[in-house]
């Protein structure tokens, strides 16, 4: 089945400002033409503008990311694993609902990633695209525990590894290479849990099973490792320093800068912070859009991903905050493009290309508004499109 819509512009890649006609054929774009389509009896819908739906290269679907005081907070997956699951699931149809057409989720120790996967795959509910890990990987008395399980040796590793691939349908590793930042004191806690050599070799072990590593990192010295293993997709890197972007640059290394959970700990006075950590959150935040701006500037691939699960964090919402965050750093379009294009091409799944181009799935949101020139309209679509099925349409009564 086919039919046109009639719009003022879209974006892929770029903004297109219109008018365009662009066919919905099947499940794809069939055409996009800058004049009416003179065919008889042709369906055309009339909508303004069209975006891709976005994307979010960082996730723990598993985690409620409510309430946001830390005492407040029961212990994540801590329910029967079906409620658990079919919680998650809902947090990823939501973000659906929102315009948010691909996540990919970093991991949790108890396989909820997996299971939500597996449900996904079997059902003919919508979802949006999804890669999991299954449990990222830490070692034995270090941060990680809500995230993954713990090896020890690098044999362990190894063979969690070659027994996730066997067993489960993972798209990536992921390994939990520092602890986090303390807010108060600007560093982060413990020293690098994998020196560069054992990232490396995790990298030729995944690499060899054809996949790729994702690494939680943050601070100098355990970035310095992420630089030295080749880590493809460098997750958060807080306090990286000139000479380390510029050498993950000359990598093709991935950032993903994961501004959202520390912005929500800055701005909300439920999590609990005295004044002075308040002003140390503030600069953090501020150092971390510097050294964004001037990364993508020199030529870092930057991707968008929000970290959701963290205290006010949604799957969806979240999403907004970050590229909120990093509209401090970058011109919106270029925003834009990371949660689309850069995201889908970095992360290769091949239901999810973040463009609207003929050939490519029919899987964008409509907005009353450009949301390249009003970042408000993001989380707003009044329509979303997956894969040519029109699967929320928000009405004036919804809204
Ligand atoms: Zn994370």
């Amino acid at each position: 089945m086919s039919f046109w819509i009639h719009t003022e512009g879209y974006f892929s890649e770029r903004p297109h400002p219109g008018p365009f006609w662009i066919e919905v054929d099947g499940d794809k774009i069939g055409e996009i033409r800058t004049e009416a389509p003179s065919i008889d009896g042709a369906e055309i819908a009339k909508a303004a503008f069209l975006l891709p739906l976005l994307s979010d290269t960082h996730a723990h679907v598993y985690m409620s990311p409510w309430p946001l005081n830390p005492d407040n907070r029961s212990k994540p997956g801590s329910g029967p694993i079906e409620d658990e699951a079919r919680a998650a699931t809902a947090r990823l149809q939501g973000a659906l609902a929102k315009g948010v057409g691909f996540v990919r989720d970093m991991g949790d120790p108890l396989g909820i990633n997996l299971a939500v996967k597996r449900h996904a795959l079997g059902s003919a509910e919508h979802f949006p695209a999804y890669q999991v890990p299954g449990p990222a990987i830490h070692r034995p008395k270090k941060y990680g525990r809500f995230l993954g399980v713990k090896r020890e040796t690098m044999s362990e590793i190894h063979s969690l590894i070659d027994e996730l691939v066997e067993l489960y349908s993972i798209d990536f590793i992921k390994v939990v290479s520092t602890g986090i930042v303390d807010f108060a004191t600007r560093q982060v806690k413990q020293a690098p849990q994998y020196t560069g050599q054992e990232l490396g070799e995790v990298v030729s072990h995944a690499t060899a099973l054809g996949l790729k590593v994702a690494s939680h990192c943050s601070g100098q010295e355990g970035i310095e490792n992420n630089i030295e293993g080749s880590i493809q997709f460098v997750e958060h890197a807080y306090f990286v320093r000139q000479d380390q972007r510029r050498r993950m640059r000359d990598q093709g290394q991935c950032w993903t800068p994961t501004f959202a959970p520390v912005y929500q700990q800055a701005v909300n006075a439920d999590c609990g912070w005295d004044h002075a950590c308040k002003q140390s959150l503030d600069a953090i935040l501020r150092d971390h859009n510097e050294a964004v701006q001037q990364g993508y500037s020199e030529g870092n691939k930057i991707l968008a991903g929000t970290d959701a699960g963290s205290p006010g964090v949604d799957i969806g919402d979240g999403l907004f905050i970050e590229l909120r965050c990093l509209a401090k750093s970058l011109p919106l379009v270029d925003v834009l493009k990371i949660a689309t294009a850069s995201n889908a091409d970095a992360c290769g799944h091949p239901q999810y290309t973040g463009r609207i181009e003929t050939g490519h799935p029919a899987s964008f949101a409509i907005y009353s508004k450009a949301p390249w020139l009003e970042i408000s309209q993001l989380g707003n679509p009044s329509q979303v499109y997956q894969h040519g099925e029109c699967i929320h349409s928000f009405t004036l009564k919804d809204a």
